[in-house]
């Protein structure tokens, strides 16, 4: 590492270069996200934006489904198309562009409905992502999974690209937000110094992180507080021999407390926090499926758990998963699931959470 440059070039100057040629030659250019986009996912997607309409680019941000009301404090998020709200208008957007951005997802069915229409757009298509197993039908890919969000991927990109010096204050605001909501506000999946290095530099653009942790997890309401709780002490099942836990709420349990979109975020975490508990999982009946969130400490693989079971993916300690059925027998193939892991999840015990 270069004493001066505290951040290491690790996308080759070639697929940097890459990038940058294809947003010039672009007229038209549309970033999309994965379904029920996250803080990374909005964070580096409304960046990008800023950045580009900021360079003088026709620029539009397509998201297949809505976003919880604690992201909407970003700048540009009314400025988002929500392709569920107006689905030909999204397609005709897609349809006409020159350059689609994959930001945060790794394969086209992530985004939902809207995946066929961009696998058939005649567009250029560039993946900027993190997640593991990145498709094959795009022009440029960008893929680090060892990287802790795609936010810090995208600084990465803009700051070999030489552009730091004119990222603005709300690009570095959105940019964090991602690299903060992808870490548990940098508790996991935050080990690289360089990951501080580059909030270092974006608290140089004179964000305020505080007020930005403020706005995302100082901004729930009494009816998500509630939910919690009741979650905790109702929905909880701990299954200590396999430093396991399950949370589980159904529909009912849920209009009991009003739920609204982001309400259930974070909750798969909680049980992490019991002694002797690597492995936890969050079953939400939602409308028309089962969503499942796994998260865990150390070597567990929650991707390979959901993919296993749950036609599912993500990362090492964090993925989720989907199930079509009863939410019954969701519970009871994710109990089939454990008990084929038990050995293995046996085997974490007396292991240091990291
Ligand atoms: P969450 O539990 O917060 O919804 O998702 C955690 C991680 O798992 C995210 O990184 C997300 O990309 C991944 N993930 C969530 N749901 C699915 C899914 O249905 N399929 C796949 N492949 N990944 C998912
Ligand atoms: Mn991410």
């Amino acid at each position: 590492m270069n004493r001066t440059a505290p951040i290491s070039n690790v996308i080759p100057a070639r697929d940097v270069e890459q990038v940058m040629d294809a947003i010039r030659r672009a007229g038209k250019i549309v970033i999309t996200t994965h379904l029920s986009p996250d803080g990374d996912a909005l964070g580096s997607s409304l960046a990008l934006f800023h950045f580009l309409k900021r360079t003088g680019k026709s620029v539009r941000m397509i998201v297949p489904n809505s976003f919880p009301h604690f992201l909407k404090w970003m700048n540009g998020t009314r400025e988002i198309e929500i392709y569920e709200y107006n689905p030909p208008a999204a397609q005709k957007i897609i349809a006409h562009a020159d350059l689609i951005f994959s930001m945060d997802y790794n394969i086209s069915k992530r985004a939902g409905d809207m995946a066929p229409h961009l696998d058939n757009s005649p567009a250029r298509k560039i993946l900027i992502d993190h997640h593991l197993l990145p498709g094959r039908n795009f022009d440029i890919t960008v893929s680090y999974p060892e990287i802790s969000s795609t936010c810090e991927l995208l600084f990465r990109l803009l700051f070999q690209a030489g552009k730091y010096d004119e990222l603005t204050q709300t690009e570095a605001e959105c940019l964090y937000c991602g690299m903060m909501t992808d870490t548990g506000n940098f508790t996991y999946n935050s080990r690289d110094p360089e990951t501080f290095e580059i909030v270092s530099l974006l608290l140089r653009k004179k964000i305020n992180k505080d007020a930005i942790y403020s706005q995302v997890f100082d901004n729930y309401s009494e009816d998500r507080f509630r939910l919690l709780g009741f979650t905790l002490s109702q929905r909880m099942e701990i299954y200590p021999e396999i430093h396991s836990a399950l949370l589980f709420l159904s529909r009912e349990d849920q209009s009991r407390f009003r739920f609204g979109k982001g309400d259930t975020e974070g909750f798969a975490n909680c049980p992490l926090s019991i002694k002797g508990i690597f492995f936890s999982t969050f079953i939400r009946e939602d409308e028309g499926l089962i969503k499942l969130s796994f998260r865990s400490r150390g070597s567990f693989p929650c991707n390979e758990f959901a993919a296993a079971f749950f036609n599912g993916g993500g990362h090492l300690n964090a993925s989720g998963g989907e199930f079509y059925g009863t939410f019954d027998d969701a519970i009871r193939v994710f109990k089939n699931g454990l008990k084929s892991c038990e050995e293995k999840l046996k085997s974490l015990a007396g292991t240091r959470k990291l």
